[in-house]
């Protein structure tokens, strides 16, 4: 590798940081060109370093590396954007990180994806408006987007009966589809059909007209997604 290859730019956003080693930080980036990858700020915590104060945690910006056989190294990061709002506001930033760190399970490493990218710098940019429902909404188009979930029909998976005017249907959380009463599984929620209803209206609107309009959704259905976020964290 010539040393023209070993440095490249990138522009991304920092959605981690972790303390390593003797006043190092390992950044999480999400780049727009790597997708999600890994870089340490060497020396980042130390008095006197360049990129002391720099590598703030969610700041959008441009950073210049250097790859590495194990994890590339920053050598300078420039912010365009840094959120400071949050980092102030510690019920948000509680709330923020962890829907972050709950997304971070899903999103693979080093695939680039415009789309992610995008959506990542929109749950900032609307970081007064997330809490556990818009939190929610914001995992559920995330896997709707990286294609581990779709919607679900209201039909039964066994005997292909259209369960639309049934109150109660059953939920797999295994394969997601809904089964009729004779034909569930043992594993499967029973659920309103509503809830499946409301579920695929979610999928069906995007993430900027869910957070911003009237919710009518009930609790019940972040039950649901709560389990079934649950059952696709231990599949990854
Ligand atoms: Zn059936």
């Amino acid at each position: 590798m010539g040393l023209e290859n070993r440095y490249y730019y990138e522009e991304g956003i920092i959605l981690f940081k972790k303390k390593v080693g003797e006043g190092d930080l390992l950044l999480t980036i999400y780049g727009k060109e790597k997708g999600k990858f890994l870089a340490i700020a060497r020396g980042a915590l130390k008095i006197k370093n360049r990129l002391r104060g720099k590598v703030n945690i969610f700041s959008i910006g441009k950073g210049y590396f250097v790859k590495r056989r194990e994890v590339d190294l920053l050598i300078f990061w420039d912010s365009y954007e840094k959120f400071f709002e949050i980092i102030k506001d510690v019920d948000k930033f509680i709330i923020l990180s962890k829907y972050l760190k709950k997304a971070d399970k899903f999103i693979p490493l080093e695939v680039k994806d415009l789309e992610i990218y995008e959506y990542l710098y929109k749950f900032l940019k609307n970081w007064n408006l997330i809490n556990k429902y818009s939190g929610d909404v914001f995992l559920i188009k995330l896997l709707q987007k990286l294609g581990y979930i779709s919607k679900v029909e209201l039909k039964c998976k066994g005997c292909d009966k259209d369960l639309l005017k049934d109150e109660y249907v059953y939920f797999d959380l295994d394969n997601r589809k809904i089964y009729c009463e004779d034909c569930r599984t043992l594993k499967s929620l029973k659920i309103k059909s509503e809830e499946v209803i409301k579920f695929n209206e979610i999928l069906d609107r995007t993430f900027d007209e869910l957070i911003m309009g009237e919710t009518g959704f009930s609790d019940k259905i972040f039950n649901l997604i709560d389990r079934m976020i649950e059952r696709i964290e231990q599949e990854v």
